[in-house]
């Protein structure tokens, strides 16, 4: 079985400043997955380390780079899930933790949980050995200047991110050369959230599913609208009645405009290796390793490729 990483690094209207580190990041996050599958390692194993790659890249909303709520803290979701058992691990509105992918498969693999959140998820972490870093370390110097103006603007948080779509959640999807397939998802969430706010990144099924029969999804965009339509069962739903990957992703989105006016975008792996990265924002920052090709874009209907 040829092994495939694709990764996402958010749907939003990435600023050009932006984008040539946004492009580079989720460049080395699907090639650091790929080293992974190369090695024969678990399609677990590779989500993992391409999440971690994002989490560490402070142009993503995600660990390094992460937005600040209401009250400038930093509250952090992530779901890890393995198509092979649909054993799947999240935690939520946890703090203080560079990487909360490795503490959403702690949660898979060392409790009796799918998910641990707030002082839940801390308390896990300090028992697990999860080193803490101050929330400064996790601010980037962009993130403070944008919190600090758009704490004067007068509209909505939700207004907000259908104008802006200033958010980068991160996520990866991988099939391994067993055949197995597994997702990630980890993010900040959306700037200025109330204190506690979760969104759909840590939520199984909405956020991000993994199923070795049908295929492995993670997701980005405006959270209570993917929460609405439970978008990454809802893109698998459709694989399973007979459709290819990119269409089941085109119609899940298509119908999340339509029903719910949400905007967003998704990753998607399947068992016999076909993939996608479709979004309906006005960029995506996405990357796959087809076997030794690699693949990336940002722009719709973009598809960029490097030859091994
Ligand atoms: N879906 C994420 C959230 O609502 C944000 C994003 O994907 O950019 O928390």
């Amino acid at each position: 079985m040829r092994p495939v990483v694709v990764v996402h690094g958010g749907a939003w209207a990435i600023p050009d400043e932006l984008s040539r580190a946004s492009v580079d990041g989720v460049k080395a996050a699907a090639r650091a997955g790929y080293a992974v599958l190369e090695k024969g390692a678990s399609a677990l194993d590779a989500v993992e380390a391409a999440t971690r790659s994002l989490e560490d890249n402070p142009a993503f909303d995600a660990g390094h780079g992460a937005v600040q709520n209401t009250e400038g803290e930093v509250e952090l979701d992530a779901i890890i899930m393995d198509g092979s058992t649909l054993a799947s691990g999240a935690v939520s509105s946890v703090r203080n933790i560079a990487n909360p992918i490795t503490l959403a498969r702690a949660v898979m693999e060392q409790t009796d949980h799918a998910m641990l959140t707030d002082r839940g998820a801390n308390l896990f972490a300090e028992k697990m050995g999860i080193p803490t870093v101050p929330t400064e370390a996790l601010v980037t110097e962009i993130e403070r200047k944008e919190w600090e103006r758009q704490k004067s603007y007068s509209i909505g948080v939700k207004e907000m991110f259908n104008n802006q779509w200033a958010h980068d959640t991160v996520g990866a999807v991988a099939l391994d050369c067993h055949g197995n397939v597994a997702c990630a998802t980890s993010t900040g969430g959306i700037r200025h959230k109330m204190v506690g706010r979760v969104g759909d990144s840590p939520i199984i099924g909405s956020g991000a599913y993994a199923d070795n029969q049908s295929g492995a999804v993670s997701c980005t965009g405006h959270g209570e609208s993917i929460l609405k339509v439970t978008l990454a069962r809802l893109i698998l739903f459709h694989v399973e009645q007979g459709r290819g990957i990119s269409e089941a992703v085109e119609k899940s989105l298509q119908h999340m405009g339509e029903r719910v006016h949400g905007g967003g975008g998704a990753i998607a792996v399947g068992p016999s290796g076909q993939w996608a990265a479709k979004f309906t924002t006005e960029r995506m920052p996405w990357a796959c390793m087809d076997g030794e090709a690699l693949h990336y874009g940002m722009e719709p209907k973009e598809e960029n490729q490097e030859a091994p």
